[in-house]
């Protein structure tokens, strides 16, 4: 405006062009902070929307990993056993390697909860789960079947050393798990893979095999024995 008043004699139009470049240096600064606002609303909402879509992520795998679990032992359940023994069965299969299925039935377990209540048998369920787990590799997949029942499968696992595995987890439990000074015991039945294609026959070679052991006098562990050529 001070260069007008040099450059411009007439004051009338000195006037006018003053109040020009006045409205024009208003209305640049209305325009930037406009766009300044526009730019920070932006910007918070992206940020907002990045934090919420990470929480989604983060809710969503917890999910996953809940829905995969036993809510009382925190083992696989059998939704997630099954899909996972079919994986590993088309894998144990496709390279020709043994591949074992154990059930494990808690004995005389009605009789614990008619005794001390089903506190305290959901506190067995949860005690023989955390013993089985730690007598296992981690490639081995333990789950809970249902009740006080367990599943378990081993990859790799065939012969003696089969049998020492079947062992100890029928002692662990035995020698690691009492209520009122009596020892928990569990019965095992056991199947390797044969010719299955699926899990269905195989689980009822193991189930006939724990049948045994418990008409057997119970903890105890069997294995089932080579299925009949078809
Ligand atoms: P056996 O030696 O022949 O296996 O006898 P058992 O008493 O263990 O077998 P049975 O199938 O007669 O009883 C199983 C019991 O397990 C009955 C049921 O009340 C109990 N049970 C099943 N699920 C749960 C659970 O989630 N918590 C508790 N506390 N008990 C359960
Ligand atoms: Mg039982
Ligand atoms: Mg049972």
């Amino acid at each position: 405006a001070g260069v007008l008043g040099w450059m411009v004699s007439d004051p009338a139009q000195l006037a006018t062009s003053r109040m020009n470049a006045v409205t024009a240096t208003a209305l640049a600064m209305l325009i930037s902070v406009l766009s300044w606002r526009h730019f920070l609303r932006t910007e918070l909402l992206q940020r907002a929307l990045a934090e919420s879509n990470r929480q989604l992520q983060a809710q969503r795998a917890e999910l996953e990993r809940l829905a995969n679990k036993d809510a009382l032992t925190g083992l696989l359940n059998r939704r997630e056993f099954e899909r996972q023994a079919a994986l590993e069965l088309a894998r144990a299969r496709r390279l020709g390697s043994p591949l074992a299925l154990f059930i494990l039935d808690l004995d005389h377990f009605k009789a614990v909860n008619d005794t001390h209540g089903h506190a305290v048998g959901d506190q067995v369920l949860v005690g023989a789960a955390t013993r089985m787990s730690r007598s296992i590799r981690q490639t081995d997949r333990l789950a809970r079947w249902g009740g006080e029942e367990f599943v378990l499968l081993l990859p790799g696992a065939g012969g003696e050393g089969l049998r020492r595995l079947l062992e100890e987890l029928r002692t662990t439990v035995e020698t690691r798990l009492q209520i009122d000074g009596r020892p928990v015991t569990v019965s095992i039945g056991a199947a390797m893979l044969e010719t299955d294609t699926e899990a269905g026959p195989w689980l009822a070679r193991a189930d006939a095999a724990l049948y045994r052991a418990k008409h057997g006098g119970r903890n105890q562990v069997r294995v089932a024995p080579p299925a009949s050529p078809a």
